[in-house]
């Protein structure tokens, strides 16, 4: 059977099954909301064959579903991955209601990555129904805070990824539906400065001003950007000082570095640990980390895209590459030396903007790709 004339005769049911699913809004941190967006898709994991399990983090119910068949041709599983968190609050779909506009589909959250949720779902109903077979067992891991960090489901991403021979990520695709085979690594660094706090007017030369040597080394921070190489180096946020009669005592400012090598990231916090104070009396105290390896364009892992990509030639149509600032939940296991294909989910754009929305025509080529990924890779 034309595995795209298939889901392209599902299109209407597949939409309302994306309908539903952005209907329930389930904001990252919301644990309640969240997780019972687990507890809605673990019955329809079920319905097309999979066991199911709620792996509990303290920020919600993250769902594994998987398939051990006992006829597969491999033994080690992939690992398809991703979440049910968004990053709108509670009520954007009345400000940004589900719609269908010129060939598009709006809600919050459909872009990144209900929509895909649903082709996971299509794909694998389609393979029960026709008798066909998985190439090896399959995991599907749908977290619940991927967009505020991780810190409940790396654990489980970790594990759960372990042993398998190929993660594939359902992260919003590039322009043009392309995969994404090169992430930033992300650190985020807090830096505290520690001044003597005087009278301004009384005994101004008795202070040493944690605000003053807060702009020094923001000059230096920023002096760190290097656009070419990619190391990037923001203070997003300051605060500092209890008044303006005051030389201040304490400011503080937080710091977003990123990175395209694990090389890169290594030397860059080198060079913020390193920083001295520019005056004297005040000192300085650094905390925080990487919160996320880079995902490199290995060897292994621009094999892995151009077999996925001969997937997609033999549906008809072109998978292109490209790179993306943004990490994700792929840049965990690519850290793990596993091949981490990311980017693959529906086409379309705006995540996390108003204007989010999928690309109808490209479902159907998904749910195709997705079905190819499952029975072949
Ligand atoms: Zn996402």
């Amino acid at each position: 059977m034309d595995l795209i004339n298939y889901f392209n005769s599902r299109k209407s049911l597949i939409l309302d099954e994306i309908r539903e699913l952005v209907e329930l809004e389930s904001p990252t941190l919301d644990y309640a909301r969240t997780s019972a967006v687990s507890e809605y898709l673990a019955p329809k994991f079920e319905e097309v064959g999979a066991t199911v399990e709620f792996q509990s983090g303290f920020n919600g119910l993250h769902l594994l579903a998987y398939y051990t068949p006992t006829d597969a041709i491999e033994d080690d599983p992939i690992l398809l991955l991703g979440h049910l968190d968004t990053v709108w609050p509670v009520g954007t779909l009345e400000k940004m209601p589900f719609r269908i506009e010129d060939g598009r589909a709006y809600g919050p959250g459909i872009f990144d990555m209900k929509s895909s949720i649903v082709l996971m779902l299509e794909s694998l109903r389609f393979i029960r129904e026709n008798g066909m077979k998985l190439k090896r067992p399959a995991r599907f891991l749908l977290t619940c805070d991927e967009e505020s960090g991780s810190h409940s489901s790396r654990q489980f991403i970790e594990d759960d990824a372990h042993d398998c021979s190929a993660v594939f990520v359902f992260e919003p695709s590039l322009p043009g539906g392309a995969a994404k085979t090169r992430r930033k690594g992300i650190g985020t660094y807090h830096l505290k400065v520690h001044g003597i706090e005087s009278h301004a007017g009384l005994d101004p030369e008795k202070g040493a001003s944690a605000i003053l040597e807060l702009a020094h080394q923001i000059q230096a921070l920023h002096a760190l950007n290097d656009f070419e190489r990619g190391i990037t180096v923001n203070v997003g946020v300051i605060s500092g000082g209890t008044g303006s009669n005051v030389i201040a005592g304490h400011a503080e400012a937080e710091i977003d570095v990123r990175f395209w090598t694990r090389d890169d990231g290594l030397e860059i916090i080198d060079r913020i640990s390193g920083l001295q104070p520019a005056l004297k009396g005040t000192s300085l105290e650094l905390s925080g980390d990487l919160n996320r390896p880079p995902l490199e364009r290995t060897d292994q892992l621009i094999d892995l895209y151009r077999r996925v990509r001969t997937l997609a030639a033999d549906l008809g149509y072109q998978l292109g590459e490209g790179s993306a600032g943004g990490a994700s939940d792929g840049n965990f296991t690519a850290n793990m030396g596993i091949p981490t294909l990311d980017g693959l989910g529906v086409a379309g754009s705006g995540a996390h903007a108003a204007h989010e929305h999928l690309l109808i025509d490209d479902l159907a080529p998904r749910a195709a790709l997705i079905t190819k990924i499952l029975t072949e890779m």
